[in-house]
């Protein structure tokens, strides 16, 4: 498999994990994927990109909580 973008080498490696939301911004270390070794961007896995999106989905409720709570002096 080559890199969907350039066509270069692809090797296995780790990478951060960028995610930019409505109310928070998440960078996740050291995530599993191929990297191109030509254009340096990242292939995620499906199992990676599933957990990621399941870790969201559990922020996504928090972080609309967090927005409920009243402050009062
Ligand atoms: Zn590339």
């Amino acid at each position: 498999m080559n890199c969907p973008v350039c066509q270069g080498q692809l090797r296995s490696g780790k990478t951060s994990y960028t995610i930019s939301r409505n109310g928070y911004h998440l960078i996740i270390d050291d995530v599993p994927a191929l990297i191109c070794e030509q254009c340096h961007e990242p292939l995620f896995t499906e199992d990676a990109v599933r957990l990621v999106q399941q870790m969201i989905r559990g922020l996504d409720a928090r972080r609309q909580e967090l927005s409920l709570i009243p402050v009062a002096i």
